[in-house]
């Protein structure tokens, strides 16, 4: 008989859905992904979702236990529901928990796309060993998640923490979320690249000026390599990103007190460039909290960090 005591976390983004088969003990044994278009429609996406996870139960020869979903969100954890008209256009109040517990007969977990991240590193990744992991993703956007003692953390309704909405700056940007010169707007990649091309066209020399003619082209990932040029403009935007995410991160200091804070996302690839300052600037509030001991690192996992935190949520069901 087969040894049913798979978990399988199941990943879906925007573009792409990412499934794992994992051991009781967090071990990978396989993984798949496939590109989702959205635009298809929930039921073809629910086919393409059941298919993955088909592949990756057959590939590791067991019978699966749970079944956990991180999902772009926002997301009704409460009643299982995707809402989702911005990364997954067209899925509005869909549910896909239902049609899946109905075909595989078991539990299944759905869990926010940057909580299961968080989860993930928390239990296999660089969030290990220690009570209260604080996860910052920085990429298109800036998202937020808090696990505490193994538990992602939740507030009114089953929120969860939006850390990319902290206000940092007053006077900076509006946010389509209300306020003003909140972290996202300001450290996130496109909030980068929007800073950058107004420099370009203000300044219209060094490396920045000299992309002018396609400014549609200038992205975060411009400004870091004029960084390493040695482009002033370049390097004078790294800097006030590490200064702006040293002060977000303080406000989280100051309430949350975390053992760890673990940093991902495409702009995180460039840490090395806004270490110092970040590191520098977040010494300053050392004084009334401990903020030079708690540990801010690279996540571990990557972009796999979904799928294995989707499987411990799909554990902790079991629990
Ligand atoms: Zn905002």
């Amino acid at each position: 008989m087969l040894k049913k005591e798979l978990l399988i976390g199941v990943d879906l983004g925007g573009t792409n859905v990412r499934a794992g088969a994992f051991t009781p003990g967090g071990e990978l044994i396989t993984a798949n992904e496939t590109p989702i278009d959205a635009a298809l429609g929930p039921a073809a996406g629910l086919k393409t979702i059941e298919k993955l996870i088909n592949q990756v139960i057959l590939a590791s020869g067991q019978e699966a236990a749970a079944i956990g979903i991180g999902s772009t969100g926002p997301i009704d954890r409460v009643r299982g529901l995707i809402n989702n008209p911005y990364t997954l256009p067209g899925w509005d109040h869909v549910d896909i928990l239902s049609p899946l517990r109905a075909r595989y007969g078991v539990q299944v977990a759905f869990e926010n796309d940057a909580d299961a991240a968080a989860l993930g590193e928390v239990w296999m990744g660089a969030g290990r060993g220690v009570s209260r992991v604080f996860m910052l993703t920085i990429g298109t956007g800036v998202g937020a998640a808090y696990i505490v003692d193994g538990a992602i953390y939740r507030g009114l309704y089953g929120e969860h923490p939006e850390g990319g909405h902290i206000p940092v700056d007053p006077l900076g940007p509006a946010c389509y979320c209300g306020g003003n010169g909140c972290l996202e707007s300001l450290i996130s990649g496109p909030a980068i690249a929007e800073r950058a091309v107004r420099l370009a066209s203000e300044h219209s020399r060094g490396y920045l000026g000299g992309k002018l003619n396609d400014p549609q082209g200038i992205d975060a990932a411009t400004v870091f390599a004029g960084a390493r040029q040695g482009d002033a403009d370049c390097l004078s935007l790294v800097h006030e990103v590490a200064a702006t995410l040293a002060r977000g991160l303080a406000s989280i200091f100051m309430l949350l007190l975390p053992d760890r804070v673990l940093l991902t996302g495409g702009v995180t690839r460039s840490f090395d460039l806004f270490e110092p300052t970040f590191r520098s600037s977040l010494a300053k509030y050392n004084v009334i909290i401990p903020a030079s001991r708690v540990d801010v690192r690279l996540a571990g996992l990557g972009q796999r960090a979904g799928i294995y935190g989707a499987a411990r949520a799909a554990q902790q069901l079991l629990e």
